[in-house]
């Protein structure tokens, strides 16, 4: 049941100001307002213990059903590739995904790959998705 304060989801991304403008816009297309929460990180889900506590707090407070996470291209926090290459984005957005539906497996968790050019590229995460 709906009440005010259900949300539908959490959303994970980087703190880098270039991309906030894309965030929104994707929000905007993809959320209602207020059915949500939004959380930031430099590196995204590279603070993957942070983020496993924050979204503890929202599965409980919230009720979510869903977790989005959100890393991006040319991210500061990883550096150059191939430490912040595709691959490693890759790499660690497969291992957040299956770490959060270990501890809540009737979690959704969808996972994105944001580029420069503000395309939001789906990781496909095979087990979790
Ligand atoms: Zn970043």
């Amino acid at each position: 049941m709906m009440n005010d304060h259900t949300c539908e989801a959490i959303i994970i991304t980087c703190i880098d100001f270039r991309f906030q403008e894309y965030i929104n816009k994707w929000i905007a297309e993809n959320f209602r307002p207020k059915t949500f929460d939004r959380i930031a990180f430099a590196g995204g889900v590279k603070s993957l213990d942070t983020i496993l506590g924050q979204i503890e707090i929202a599965y409980r407070l919230h009720h979510i059903t869903k977790v989005i996470l959100i890393n991006h291209e040319d991210c500061g926090a990883y550096g150059d590739p191939p430490a912040g290459g595709p691959e490693k984005h890759t790499e660690d957005l497969k291992k957040a995904a299956s770490q959060i539906k270990q501890h809540y497996p009737d979690l959704a968790v969808e996972t994105y790959y944001l580029h420069l050019d503000s395309t939001f590229q789906p990781i496909s995460t095979p087990g979790v998705d």
